[in-house]
């Protein structure tokens, strides 16, 4: 397994006393990785960012660089890059200059500090760009000359915190592929920070789910897709049903679960209580089949619904369906993918046992 650059020890973080905005921090992040902490909006993300980059104390733990405690280094002393959401460029100085302030802080000569940023400006692809001010360039353009800037001294780390929040939907697709052809091409390792989760399945080699100040799972994207270890990550990535109702029994792995709705149906146990606990039921809208027909028409293990309304997204028809009584699932059906129930009318549910996870409530 690769090394640790970095690695939080036991990091915990108040702002006011009995509140902890990061709870409990152990976390390595890997030579060469870009890793992404993604959570909701005061999940702690931020807090962490910034107390590797040192512009905030931990209150308790530790956070070694290189293996080595940086608790009592300031932030120039670090040596790390950081960008931020707002460009934070120096208005009154052009590109070249803003991107060579972090080589002249460091007292590097004249004819390095040129070639090192022509260098820099060439990757993100802003050579002739050199001359003009922040002013003079678009939102996606100042964010590479703040990525420029950032990278040019060559720091074992980049820090990026909603680099491309600002941003319109478009040039942050653009950019999101930029970065992460840029962090494959140099190698570079990055910490990146979004509440985005499509931005954080395109970019990240390992993802940290940050919920409540905690590290909900630290994944791949794959495997965060794919297995998400509790409710919070499987209603927080991609799309999922989360159905309330209370465990029965438990046989192999595989729970029967009575819906608060009504219905019984069974899945795969994650991590749930014993019989009598309550939880949830998480399918995904993909993974849910649905016939225009009554459910015992369609088998065993069909649930009865009721169509609600059908969706029509292009590429596929997002179905609503009420199930039981007061439930409701929803279901996306591919283009093509054959007759549609009418609104109102019976519309069977299935789903293969595999896809069904059930979750500590
Ligand atoms: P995120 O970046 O995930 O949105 P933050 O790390 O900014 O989250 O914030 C985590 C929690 O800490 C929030 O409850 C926030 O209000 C609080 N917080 C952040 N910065 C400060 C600060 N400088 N002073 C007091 N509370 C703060
Ligand atoms: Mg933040």
């Amino acid at each position: 397994m690769a090394s640790a650059l970095v690695r939080f020890e036991g990091v915990r973080k108040s702002y006011a006393p009995g509140q902890w905005a990061v709870h409990e921090l152990d976390l390595d992040v890997r030579q060469g990785e870009l890793l992404t902490l993604l959570g909701p909006s005061g999940s702690g993300k931020t807090t962490t960012l910034m107390m590797l980059a040192g512009f905030e104390l931990p209150s308790e733990g530790r956070i070694l660089l290189e293996g080595r405690d940086i608790a009592k280094l300031p932030p120039h002393k670090r040596g790390i890059g950081v960008v931020f959401q707002s460009y934070a460029l120096f208005p009154h100085m052009n590109v070249a200059q803003n991107v060579a302030f972090p080589l002249e802080v460091r007292g590097i000569g004249r004819a390095e500090r040129e070639e090192r940023v022509r260098k820099a400006l060439a990757t993100v692809r802003l050579d002739g760009f050199a001359e003009r001010r922040p002013s003079q360039l678009s939102g996606g353009q100042q964010q590479r000359v703040a990525l420029a800037r950032a990278m040019v001294f060559e720091p074992p780390i980049v820090l990026l915190d909603e680099p491309l929040g600002a941003l319109d939907k478009a040039l942050r697709e653009e950019m999101q592929f930029e970065i992460r052809a840029l962090h494959q091409r140099l190698g570079i390792t990055m910490m990146y920070v979004t509440h985005d989760q499509a931005e954080a399945l395109t970019l990240s080699d390992r993802i940290a789910v940050f919920s409540q100040g905690r590290i909900a799972q630290l994944a791949t994207p794959r495997g965060m897709y794919d297995d998400p270890q509790n409710a919070f990550v499987a209603g927080f990535i991609g799309e999922n049903n989360l159905l309330p109702g209370k465990v029965r029994s438990v046989t192999d792995g595989v729970a029967t679960v009575a819906l608060d709705c009504g219905p019984e149906v069974v899945g795969r146990v994650v991590d749930a209580g014993g019989p009598g606990s309550d939880c949830w039921l998480a399918i995904r809208p993909e993974r849910v089949a649905v016939a225009p027909v009554e459910a015992e028409a369609l088998g065993e293990g069909a649930l009865p619904g009721k169509l609600q309304e059908a969706i029509f997204q292009g590429d596929h028809t997002r179905l609503r369906v009420t199930l039981g009584n007061g439930g409701e699932i929803v279901a996306k059906r591919p283009a093509g993918g054959g007759a549609l129930p009418d609104p109102g009318g019976p519309a069977a549910l299935a789903w293969s046992e595999g896809d069904a996870r059930v979750f500590r409530r």
